[in-house]
């Protein structure tokens, strides 16, 4: 059994409507949440980074000022991953390893706070962002200069994934071996995106990453706007990832969905 807990590292604002098709429009907090797991015997896990002041920083410029005109931000030093550590009574080196769920910004800004853990990343993520600069890159929502140089080094392989398989998610791969964190793949939103089933000391909670963006969206089959189509990487299966997790839902009824950027997550329920 996982402890969980949730962190918040700051926010963009969006327009709910691109957020989710056919919502009367006003603006939108779009969080980008973490989640700090700790395993009895394999220590700490960080599932994504999220938001950190160097994001600030890094957008400052065309053509990054372009994402940061896309998505104002809010984001307090205080509120980067690291800096919260100590709320857990945690310190750096408690922090066996980082599982980035995919390379957009808003999901890595934080890694490089965490340097020499290894990296839990696709290799297909990887491969998407190699060698991209400029608005090749912009297109991807990577942002190079946030990457750690060492990331090809830390980047830990993932095998094909063959572990249980999931209701509608497909199949896992048990990164305990011992069926405590299952490693899914959520694809459309980007390339070699994953997302975690952890089962907590609270119930069974799933890491949904982008897969979905809201709660809402899920329940009620709500796509992203097809402006959003410019940092997507596959839009069919977007609208694939959003049915297969409303599926899982019903499902699994006991299993608490979290999609990093969901308004409706109360990060004080363990
Ligand atoms: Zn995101």
């Amino acid at each position: 059994m996982l402890d969980l807990h949730l962190l918040d590292t700051g926010h963009c604002l969006v327009s709910a409507p691109h957020v989710m098709r056919g919502v009367p429009r006003r603006p939108m907090i779009c969080r980008s949440l973490v989640a700090l797991i700790g395993h009895p015997q394999q220590g700490w896990t960080l599932f994504d980074t999220g938001y950190a002041p160097r994001m600030v920083e890094a957008t400052r410029r065309l053509p990054w000022w372009l994402y940061r005109l896309a998505t104002p931000l809010r984001i307090r030093p205080e509120q980067a991953a690291v800096r919260q550590l100590a709320r857990y009574s945690l310190v750096l080196s408690d922090i066996q390893r980082v599982i980035i769920s995919h390379v957009h910004a808003d999901h890595v800004a934080g890694l490089r706070d965490f340097p020499d853990v290894p990296v839990i990343v696709s290799s297909e993520a990887l491969t998407s962002i190699a060698g991209k600069h400029g608005l090749a890159a912009l297109g991807r929502a990577h942002i190079p200069s946030l990457l750690p140089a060492d990331l090809d080094r830390r980047a830990v392989p993932l095998p094909t994934f063959i572990g249980p398989p999931l209701p509608h998610l497909g199949p896992t791969h048990d990164l305990f071996g011992d069926g405590s964190l299952l490693l899914m793949h959520l694809p459309g939103h980007a390339r070699g995106q994953i997302g975690a089933l952890a089962q907590t000391k609270r119930g069974p909670v799933l890491l949904a990453a982008d897969g979905a963006w809201t709660n809402q969206a899920i329940r009620e089959q709500r796509l992203p706007a097809r402006i959003t189509h410019l940092f997507v990487d596959d839009v069919r299966a977007v609208g694939a990832t959003l049915a297969a997790l409303r599926n899982f839902s019903l499902a699994r009824p006991d299993v608490r969905i979290i999609p990093t950027h969901c308004p409706e997550v109360d990060i004080s329920a363990r």
